[in-house]
C-alpha cells in the first residue's frame, strides 16, 4: 500500500488537491452538504484529515461515495475551493490505489455504469444491471419485482443499442485515457 505521504503528494500534485490548504475550516461546506450525515467525515474533516496527511483515511472513508454532486458545498466555500471536483478526484484515487471503502457498494456501481459506456458509448439498463448483480446478486434479486414491472411498462430496455459511430467515440475514449496516464 502505498504510504500517506505519497498519496498526499499524487492529491496535491496530479489532481490540484494543493488549493485545499486555503480552507480555514469554516464548516460551510459540511453544513450544506445533505448527506454529510452519512458520511464517515464530511468535506471539512475531509480536508483537514488530507492536509494533515491521513491519506489511507480520507481514501477508505464512504464521505466521496455518498457525493451525489449537489455542488452546494462548492457555491457555498468562502475560498472558492472546488470540493465537488476533489470528491471526483478522491474516487479516482481511491480506485487506483485500491483503498476504496471496503463496505461501499458505490464503486461498483460506478463501474458498472462507466463500462457500458466504455463499450457502447452509451447506458444501457440491461448492461449496467448485469454487471452489478455479478457482485451484488441479492440487491438484484430483491429489485426483481421492480425490474419486472419496469419492463411490463416498456421502461427497462432489454436490447442493448450501440451508438452510431462507436470506433470513433472508441478512439475519443482511448486518447483521454491515455492523456490521464501521462
Ligand atoms: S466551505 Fe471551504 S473553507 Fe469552509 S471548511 Fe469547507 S472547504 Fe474549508
Ligand atoms: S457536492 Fe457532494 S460533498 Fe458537496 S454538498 Fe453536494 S453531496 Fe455534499
Amino acid at each position: 500500500m502505498m504510504d500517506n505521504e505519497s498519496l498526499k503528494t499524487i492529491f496535491f500534485e496530479t489532481y490540484h488537491g494543493e488549493e485545499i490548504v486555503n480552507c480555514i475550516q469554516c464548516g460551510s461546506c459540511s453544513a450544506s452538504c445533505p448527506l454529510a450525515s452519512k458520511m464517515d467525515f464530511g468535506p471539512r474533516q475531509l480536508f483537514a484529515l488530507a492536509r494533515e496527511g491521513f491519506m489511507q483515511d480520507v481514501l477508505s472513508a464512504n464521505t466521496m461515495w455518498f457525493c451525489v454532486s449537489c455542488y452546494g458545498c462548492t457555491v457555498k466555500c468562502p475560498r472558492d475551493i472546488s470540493i465537488t471536483d476533489h470528491m471526483y478526484a478522491l474516487k479516482k484515487m481511491a480506485i487506483k490505489h485500491k483503498l476504496t471503502h471496503s463496505k461501499s457498494k458505490m464503486p461498483m456501481m460506478y463501474k458498472s455504469f462507466s463500462d457500458p459506456v466504455k463499450k457502447f458509448g452509451k447506458i444501457t439498463d440491461t448492461s449496467v444491471i448485469f454487471r452489478y448483480a455479478f457482485f451484488h446478486p441479492i440487491d438484484i434479486m430483491k429489485n426483481s419485482r421492480l425490474a419486472f414491472n419496469l419492463a411490463k411498462k416498456s421502461r427497462l430496455d432489454i436490447l442493448i443499442h450501440p451508438i452510431k459511430n462507436l470506433i470513433g467515440f472508441k478512439k475519443v475514449i482511448n486518447k483521454a485515457l491515455e492523456l490521464e496516464k501521462e
